[in-house]
């Protein structure tokens, strides 16, 4: 069985963390520890652990997670300044929730794509 994280909680809202944005599909609230000036995670309402779990029926869960995060960046106001999306998957890509969620990092330069 999938064990929900704390996102399923944030999602329904048992926990108080103000939500950006939420539809049917997908939420987005801002990072607890935010590693640049603007760091906002973009779920799926759907408790998938890890894009190794996703599958075919979830095309639209993932296409909306984009949009939804080229309206926020807007909403940011970084979308001209640029910003960069993540997904981690499993131990060595850095996952630490298991249910999926996309990063949106920007307000600042961001510098090389990775440092290891
Ligand atoms: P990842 O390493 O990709 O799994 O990222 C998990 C992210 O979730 C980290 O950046 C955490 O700071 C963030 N996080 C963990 N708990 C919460 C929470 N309750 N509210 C908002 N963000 C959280």
């Amino acid at each position: 069985m999938t064990e929900e994280t704390i996102f399923s909680k944030i999602i329904r809202q048992e926990i108080p963390t103000p939500l950006l944005y939420q539809d049917d599909l997908v939420s987005a609230f801002r990072d607890i520890a935010p590693r640049v000036d603007s760091h906002i995670l973009i779920v799926p309402n759907k408790l998938i652990p890890t894009i190794n779990d996703v599958s075919q029926e979830d095309e639209l869960t993932l296409g909306r997670m984009i949009t939804v995060a080229k309206k926020l960046a807007k909403e940011e106001g970084i979308d001209e300044s640029g910003y960069r999306l993540i997904i981690n998957c499993n131990s060595d890509g850095g996952q630490e929730v298991y249910h999926i969620h996309m990063h949106l990092l920007g307000g600042q330069p961001l510098g090389a794509m990775l440092s290891v």
